[in-house]
């Protein structure tokens, strides 16, 4: 039982503990979830920006360039009389040096033209190739040449000799004659691979994903693909169609358009988006971060704080239950111990006092010692009797009727239990035993321990011989109940008598008598009241000599005296009467001298001349007043009319 309080204890308090970390781990994580959506809002900002500058800064160049020689009069004019030099090197030779020229200055890897009336394709390398509808490599060119734009960009490979095909930005300006008819297309071309470098570079700093993002949604530059592969940015990310609409409709200059919105790859998370519109080069910079990660590190970190909160309790419990164990064991030794030593100190103390100290196991309903054993079995109670089975032979065998169920009642197992249970831990029985001989009085004082070594009950009993103890008690009880000069008893032990044997004999007839000596005051005055007590002594013996033992006598006065006694019926009475005046009548001799001693008795019947004390006195007394008026030493019986009668006449 111990034990489970201390497990339940150790367990609500690790409850506790355990609830309370993970509370704070939890508010914790929400805090930083918190923090770190904020932080995901600016980081992605601050890299739209970054990348958008960026990217301005880097095409605005090449498109001032292509635009400069877009209008540049000396390349319109050379368009205008190209038909006129298709088979001429040196104007070849001139548009070469032209195109060569910028390519020197700029460093960009391609500087192009191409003639919209012979479809050739110069750079400054000289005459490339001639371009035809029919090859699809080419439908840049023709989609530049049917749009209206002045200008636009795209990805595309080099196919220009010696250049490997390689993935590259191209930026396409028209050049129109002055009633706006195409005469070609010029531009330059920067290979891709800065600026997917670029773009990886801020998303490995701050991880995000970039895109540039045509009109369409595809994807013309990332840190994965180009326009080349005709990745489309919805297939990768496949937001609801108002999202996508959302992302591509935005057109306002410089500002973005940030928002949240449900990460459609996972079941939960959400993406932060924001789109940029991108005017020289017509695309949308989209750079995307979502909470996923986020998510999944918070749940690590809470799983890691459970496990290191359950860790460091488990450890604090085990620490602190052995700390507990260590500690009990040490205060069960040294209570064993002190219980050990005054068990063994009132032992040897009682053994003196007492006639047997027997141990019984009242868990086990069995006895504890050899001793024990041996005592039932002396009895009749063979080896393996249950001990409320011996105790119930104990009392058949050896103690007087009247005390034995009281007996089993008090050492009875369950009472034992019970007693201790309400915290008692002692037990007294006084009754009358006897092992052989007469009846004699026994007190057993039994002791409740419980074993520390297996939480059982025993109950050690001491048995005590108290019958000289009791027969003082008694003798004691009758002085304090008795008159000290005739051993007669006194007033309120006579009525209590009385009362006692009317109660427990109401069928039958007693006789009431009030005894007063006469002119006991003259024996007094003339003689002494040393005199005067030998006559009272000599009265109640001679009163006594006249009942028997069981008649109960009181002196109930200084000289007055009462008798009660049953009798058959009233004619016995009135001979006792005679009798006892007579006896009475007598002369007294002592200390000298010579007192002529006779009583005034009044006479008294129960039940008809009252049914208790009070009324048989009252009556009595009322024919005692009788006997006094008609002379004394005589007796009267009591008369509801009062009716006189003196013996002197009879
Ligand atoms: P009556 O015949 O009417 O009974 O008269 P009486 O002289 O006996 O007078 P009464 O009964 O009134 O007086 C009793 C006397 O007994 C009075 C009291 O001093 C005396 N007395 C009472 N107790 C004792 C006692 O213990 N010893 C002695 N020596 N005298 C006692
Ligand atoms: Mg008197």
């Amino acid at each position: 039982m111990k034990h489970n309080i201390l497990l339940k204890t150790n367990i609500l308090v690790c409850l506790v503990v355990f609830l309370g970390f993970l509370a704070t781990a939890v508010l914790s994580c929400q805090m930083n979830y918190s923090a770190s959506v904020k932080n995901i809002e600016q980081v992605s900002e601050l890299t739209s920006e970054g990348i958008y500058y960026q990217l301005t800064t880097l095409f605005a160049k090449p498109v001032n360039i292509s635009l400069t020689m877009a209008n540049d009069s000396l390349l319109r004019r050379a368009l205008l009389e190209e038909s006129s030099n298709l088979n001429n090197p040196e104007y070849e030779a001139v548009l070469t040096k032209y195109l060569k020229a910028y390519h020197d200055q700029t460093q960009y890897d391609s500087v192009f033209l191409v003639s919209a009336a012979s479809q050739r394709y110069y750079n400054y390398a000289g005459l490339d190739r001639v371009l035809s509808p029919e090859n699809p490599e080419n439908d840049w060119y023709y989609a530049m040449a049917t749009s209206d734009q002045e200008y636009a960009m795209n990805v595309d490979n080099d196919e220009v000799k010696g250049k490997n095909n390689e993935i590259t930005v191209f930026v396409n300006c028209k050049i129109t004659d002055d009633q706006g008819q195409l005469l070609g297309i010029v531009g330059v071309g920067l290979q891709i691979d800065s600026l997917q470098t670029l773009i990886q570079s801020y998303e490995d700093q701050y991880q995000v994903q970039a895109f540039l993002i045509n009109s369409a949604g595809d994807i013309e530059i990332s840190s994965h693909y180009t326009g080349y592969e005709r990745m489309n940015l919805f297939s990768l990310y496949p937001y609801q169609d108002e999202v996508q609409k959302q992302i591509l409709s935005w057109q306002s200059g410089d500002a973005s358009n940030p928002f949240w919105v449900k990460n459609p790859q996972e079941s939960q998370g959400q993406d932060y988006v924001i789109s940029r519109y991108i005017p020289q080069l017509q695309w949308h910079l989209f750079v995307r971060q979502d909470t996923g990660e986020l998510l999944r590190s918070l749940q690590r970190q809470l799983w890691q704080s459970a496990l290191i909160i359950t860790a460091i309790i488990l450890f604090i419990l085990y620490i602190i239950t052995r700390v507990i164990r260590t500690f009990n064991l040490q205060i069960i030794e040294l209570t064993q111990s002190v219980e050990q030593e005054k068990r063994s100190t009132f032992e040897k103390a009682t053994e003196e006092l007492f006639d047997n100290i027997y141990e019984l196991d009242i868990t086990h309903n069995c006895p504890a010692d050899a001793e024990t054993q041996k005592y039932f079995e002396s009895l009749g109670a063979p080896a393996g009797t249950p001990y409320d089975q011996a105790l119930k032979v104990v009392a058949e065998k050896q103690i007087k009727a009247e005390f034995r169920q009281g007996y089993v009642d008090t050492f009875t197992p369950a009472n034992v239990i019970r007693a201790y249970e309400n915290g008692q831990d002692t037990l007294t029985y006084e009754f009358m035993i006897s092992t052989g001989g007469d009846y004699f009085w026994m007190r057993i004082t039994a002791r409740i321990i419980q074993q520390e070594k297996d939480q059982s009950l025993h109950m050690l009993t001491y048995r005590q011989n108290i019958d000289a103890e009791k027969r003082q008690e008694k003798r004691l009880q009758a002085l304090a109940q008795t008159d000290e000069m005739t051993h007669l008893l006194t007033k309120s032990a006579t009525r209590r008598h009385i009362e006692q044997k009317l109660q427990t004999c109401p069928d039958q007839q007693f006789a009431f008598f009030i005894f007063d000596i006469d002119t006991f005051k003259e024996a007094n005055d003339r003689y002494g009241h040393v005199f005067g007590d030998t006559v009272i002594e000599a009265f109640a013996a001679a009163l006594c000599s006249q009942f028997r033992q069981d008649d109960i006598i009181g002196r109930i006065g200084g000289d007055e005296f009462a008798v009660f006694y049953p009798i058959t019926g009233p004619a016995a009475v009135e001979d006792k009467a005679k009798a006892l005046s007579k006896a009475l009548n007598k002369t007294h001799t002592a200390l000298g001298c010579t007192w002529m001693m006779s009583a005034s008795i009044g006479i008294a019947l129960a039940p008809q001349d009252g049914c208790n004390f009070e009324t048989l006195y009252k009556s009595a007394d009322a024919a005692l007043y009788q006997t006094k008026k008609h002379g004394k030493n005589s007796y009267s019986f009591f008369k509801a009319v009062p009716h006189e009668h003196d013996s002197s006449k009879d």
